[in-house]
């Protein structure tokens, strides 16, 4: 009887514990209480714009949104307040956007974005943090648990990825949300590419739509339950001349097709070694980084300009392309065996 008893409290406790766990476990997400600003990128442009648009017709607009709403209610469950700076098809400002989380004093601001290139081989993972690497310490983080979650959630094998700066799209000013939200921790992110065909036809999907909300989810939670890096003033140190790039609609031109080749064919030059085939590989690796400027090889690209200003003594442009690396592309060791493959795949022998 008494070896009952005891069973029977012994059984009373771990159901009472484990009832207290699960409690727990719902109330302790470490986003209770925090106001995310999500920004569901463009809307309101079907008969304006004709560049936002996948193989098959899908529209960015309606895929950033979707993608948005899941995440709206997947925060609130975990007890956050959601701010939407658009939650039908319609134009909002970008000025309106970056107010709205100012004003609602959000701690996070995520624009959802999905990407395009002329090339639709292309599929792989961007988010942008605004500024400075070294000064928007908190940005970088973001992205980095992003980069992670997204990796995991959207893609089935290992894929490359970037972590930028938005200077590197936009080199005068960077882009205007982030820039109108800095000082809150803030990312730009184009999870995958609509003008894919297979990745387009997922995007249409709300199953694949809820999962990317959830790699959005998860990345939050991860950000917000360990202490947040700081938000420096931007440009308070570092400043990186403007390297012209290929903008929106441009990046549909043909010449964003060669982005690859043209950085193979800069390697293989820059592995001769002569001074011509530097002068050769100089200009591969410029037109490679000017017309992807957010691929994931753009970081090397810029990487070798650097070794090549040097080989030629020009100390100056050394530097500022040594710098842009340094503040706008912040290495992901997941690239690192995509970039020896290509290499070794393209080396002379
Ligand atoms: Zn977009």
């Amino acid at each position: 009887m008494r070896i009952f008893t005891g069973f029977c409290f012994l059984i009373f406790l771990i159901t009472i514990g484990s009832w207290q766990y699960g409690l727990a476990q719902e109330t302790s997400s470490s986003l209770k209480g925090k106001t995310i600003c999500i920004d569901p990128g463009h809307g309101g442009t079907a008969a304006t714009d004709s560049y936002r648009v996948g193989p098959a017709g899908e529209r960015e607009e309606w895929i950033n949104l979707r993608v948005g709403l899941e995440l709206k209610q997947l925060l609130q469950n975990s007890g956050a307040h959601v701010v939407m700076t658009r939650k039908k098809d319609v134009r909002v400002p970008l000025s309106e956007r970056a107010r709205m989380a100012v004003e609602y004093q959000a701690d996070a601001f995520v624009s959802i974005h999905h990407n395009a290139i002329a090339d639709s081989t292309v599929n792989f993972p961007i988010v942008y943090f605004h500024g400075n690497a070294s000064e928007n310490r908190a940005g970088v983080k973001l992205g980095q648990l992003l980069i992670e979650s997204i990796s995991e959630k959207m893609y089935r094998d290992p894929t490359p990825a970037s972590l930028a700066s938005d200077h590197v799209i936009f080199p005068e000013a960077g882009t205007a949300v982030l820039r109108g939200t800095y000082g809150i921790p803030a990312v730009l992110v184009e999870a995958s590419f609509f003008t894919n065909p297979a990745e387009e036809q997922r995007l249409k999907d709300s199953t694949y739509n809820r999962r990317e909300a959830q790699a959005y989810l998860e990345a939050l939670e991860s950000f917000f339950a360990a202490d947040i890096p700081p938000i420096h003033k931007t440009d308070s140190k570092v400043q990186v001349k403007p390297f012209r790039v290929f903008q929106e609609a441009e990046r549909m031109n043909p010449a964003a097709r060669q982005w690859k080749s043209n950085f193979v064919k800069g390697h293989r030059l820059y592995q001769k070694g002569d001074s011509l085939s530097l002068q050769k590989a100089m200009d591969f690796f410029t037109t490679s980084a000017r017309s992807f400027p957010d691929s994931w090889l753009a970081r090397t690209a810029h990487r070798f300009r650097a070794k090549i200003f040097e080989a030629w003594e020009k100390k100056k442009q050394q530097q500022q392309a040594e710098t842009s690396v340094a503040e706008y592309y912040v290495p992901l060791p997941q690239n690192d065996v995509f970039l020896n493959k290509l290499i070794k795949l393209n080396s002379v022998p």
